[in-house]
């Protein structure tokens, strides 16, 4: 836990010279969601129509991220915490690379999201919110972890046994118990043409 002796280089090659290179503005779009709520889904498909559009995109998706860089944490507040903290790290290396970055994750807790928030600061920063009540999301169950959190074999599960946190001032409700797929992915194109991404 020593940087002390640590001096950064600054790069010859700034964000706004990589964002007229590609020709749009790079961000972070947060989804926060309960799990099965429809965050990856969506993510991916939003993705897809930007690539379509030329934009740069990338996501980061909670289980993938816990599978590589994350994955000697757990699910505990401390570990969900450092679990944000690196992804909002690693969105600040994507986003001064240039990538509007799509980032799907439960997010449970407003403290950390507010700490995300604060991170990019007036940078290009949207949160969307992923609705879906606990019930519509345990029958989905898509993975049979809401089974698994009732039965006590998954243990802190967020909606079951551990916290979600509504967010209070989103930037966008998509409630995908009332909408489907595709105009979720619409609404969330048109505002993201609004935000001047594309
Ligand atoms: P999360 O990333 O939030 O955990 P997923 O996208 O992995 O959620 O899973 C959501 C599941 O719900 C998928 O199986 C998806 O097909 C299904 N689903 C049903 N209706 C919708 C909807 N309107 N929007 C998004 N997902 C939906």
């Amino acid at each position: 836990m020593n940087s002390n002796n640590i001096i950064r280089h600054n790069s010859c090659i700034q964000r706004v010279d990589r964002n007229r290179l590609n020709n749009h503005k790079s961000g972070l779009v947060w989804f926060t969601g309960l799990s099965a709520s429809g965050k990856s889904t969506i993510a991916h498909s939003v993705e897809k129509e930007l690539f379509h559009k030329s934009i740069r995109t990338y996501v980061l998706d909670g289980d993938n991220v816990r599978h590589g860089l994350n994955s000697n944490l757990g699910f505990s507040r401390e570990d969900r915490k450092e679990n944000l903290r690196r992804i909002a790290e690693l969105s600040k290396l994507f986003v001064d690379a240039g990538i509007l970055v799509i980032a799907a994750f439960i997010s449970p807790y407003r403290e950390d999201r507010e700490y995300i928030r604060k991170c990019f600061e007036g940078d290009n920063f949207l949160e969307i919110y992923v609705k879906c009540s606990v019930e519509e999301c345990e029958r989905r169950d898509p993975k049979g972890q809401y089974k698994k959190a009732r039965a006590g074999i998954i243990k802190e599960y967020t909606g079951i046994s551990a916290p979600y946190e509504e967010p209070d001032t989103p930037d966008l409700i998509i409630d995908t118990e009332k909408m489907s797929i595709e105009d979720s992915v619409k609404s969330i194109i048109r505002f993201l043409s609004e935000k001047h991404f594309m």
